[in-house]
């Protein structure tokens, strides 16, 4: 058996300054061979597909990979020469027995506002009706019917943060396996939840809830669950949670589930809502606490969601509030960077940090620091254990906050993003992190309080008040029954 494999992601932020282009990809994830390199940012699927696949005794063809950093819309001309590489490449393998795709799902670029439907609807008329076409999207996507009739089985992650992307991959796999095979035949179903949120999925009531869809799954003729909870900061008609059911020949059956449960998440909408604290509840808080480090997460600057990760509200209020014994980061700061390197490490001075992307990012916060440390390449531990680059890097410190600048934009995933620049986050009071979600799985092992903080930022967790403009279908929370 010959097996395609290719992926293209990218979280589009359609509200973000910030365009994807060309460089955005290549700096973060580019490669032709990615199933045969060390594991990085998006690569856990077709790094699973190859190992599946070749267990098997099947030939493997590879095509792109690629991921960009979430940020603006994607330029138009990028996409299309991504799209039609792996299309031509697709193309060129003929016959093929599966083809495997791990795209995004909330990927917008000019033109297109449902680029993975466009992508999946291409490799079908390429391979013709009987081939299995497996992809695996985030759960922070835009699930469409385009992308469903498309695809033989889709399946996203079940976990936020992310954890388990290796292990749907494997669940793609087998699910295009033995519909090949004639064992199965897949057949999705969607329910719209009518709801537009955020959900942690190692929290109560989300984490029994996820328990409960995998246990479900593999018997009764259920095949495969995914609740893709959207991803709110996309100005696209199909925005929003939806729940997909995969059953065996049964499209009533899985259409009848997804419904079910597509209701038990939305009963329980207000229960699963993430308490956010203003940013001097919050730092009040990590004061009053005896343990320490109090995790602090800057939720509305996250790179992952397409901010630019230079925001100062929360910085701007530890200076003025004198708080000491901090560590922050990673700030996107090109231009700090830029001089902490060239002045060196000992050395003091003045330096504007952040606030430099707009109105989003706050205003540049003045501060004598120290420079501690430089690195030509910071890197950190992924959720997938893979390294994911931070860019050259500077630690410096100043009024007792110690700060990690950074010129290749991410969102903070790990303690070693400090670490490895010999700064160790596990000994100060408070730790702001950049971030919505990853960051717990790794910081909650040292962290002796997590607090989400709510701060104006580019992605504000404010759901009723997104200024959408395609949207239809009423939501939750900007209605209280979009059911009604
Ligand atoms: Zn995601």
């Amino acid at each position: 058996m010959k097996i395609f494999i290719a992926s293209l992601a990218t979280e589009t932020n359609t509200f973000s300054p910030l365009p994807t282009g060309y460089r955005t990809f290549e700096e973060t994830m580019l490669k032709r061979d990615a199933s045969r390199r060390p594991p990085t940012i998006g690569t856990a699927p077709v790094i699973e597909w190859r190992k599946a696949a070749e267990a098997d005794g099947h030939q493997v063809v590879e095509s792109l990979s690629t991921f960009a950093q979430p940020a603006g819309t994607t330029i138009r001309a990028v996409y299309e020469a991504f799209r039609d590489e792996i299309l031509g490449d697709l193309r060129a393998a003929l016959p093929v027995d599966m083809a495997l795709l791990f795209l995004h799902g909330a990927m917008v670029a000019d033109g297109y506002d449902d680029c993975e439907g466009d992508v999946l609807a291409r490799a079908r008329a390429i391979v013709g009706p009987k081939v299995p076409i497996g992809c695996e999207l985030d759960l922070h996507c835009h699930l469409t019917q385009r992308m469903l009739d498309a695809a033989t089985a889709i399946v996203t992650y079940k976990e936020y943060p992310h954890v388990d992307t290796a292990a749907r991959a494997r669940e793609v796999y087998a699910l295009c396996k033995s519909a090949g095979e004639g064992r199965t035949k897949p057949e999705s179903a969607l329910f719209d939840c009518r709801m537009v949120n955020m959900w942690r999925t190692p929290i109560e009531p989300m984490r029994s809830f996820v328990d409960r869809m995998t246990a479900l799954e593999g018997k009764d003729g259920i095949l495969s669950i995914s609740f893709a909870h959207g991803f709110p900061w996309g100005d696209v008609a199909d925005v929003g949670a939806r729940m997909l059911v995969i059953a065996d020949g049964n499209a009533a059956k899985a259409a009848a589930l997804a419904e079910r449960l597509g209701r038990e998440i939305f009963a329980m909408r207000e229960k699963a809502v993430t308490p956010h604290l203003d940013v001097d509840t919050a730092l009040d808080r990590a004061l009053a606490s005896k343990g320490a480090p109090v995790v602090l997460a800057d939720v509305a600057d996250n790179a992952g969601g397409g901010a630019p990760s230079d925001s100062t509200f929360i910085l701007k209020r530890l200076v003025e509030r004198k708080i000491r014994d901090v560590a922050t980061g990673c700030y996107w700061d090109p231009v700090a960077v830029r001089i902490c390197r060239e002045a060196g490490v000992g050395a003091s001075f003045d330096l504007r940090i952040g606030g430099k992307c707009g109105k989003a990012s706050g205003d540049p916060v003045d501060l004598r620091v120290t420079v501690r440390a430089v690195s030509d390449g910071l890197t950190q531990t992924g959720n997938n254990g893979g390294q994911i680059p931070l860019g050259e890097a500077a630690w410096v410190e100043g009024a007792g906050i110690d700060l990690v600048l950074n010129t290749l934009r991410g969102q903070t995933y790990a303690p070693d993003a400090f670490s490895n620049l010999g700064l160790d986050p596990g000994r100060r009071k408070i730790v702001v992190v950049k971030s919505t979600q990853h960051f717990h799985a790794r910081f909650a092992p040292i962290a002796a309080d997590i607090v989400y903080v709510s701060t104006p930022g580019a992605i504000p967790p404010d759901f009723a008040n997104i200024p959408y403009t395609k949207k239809t279908v009423p939501f939750w929370p900007k209605v209280q029954n979009p059911f009604a």
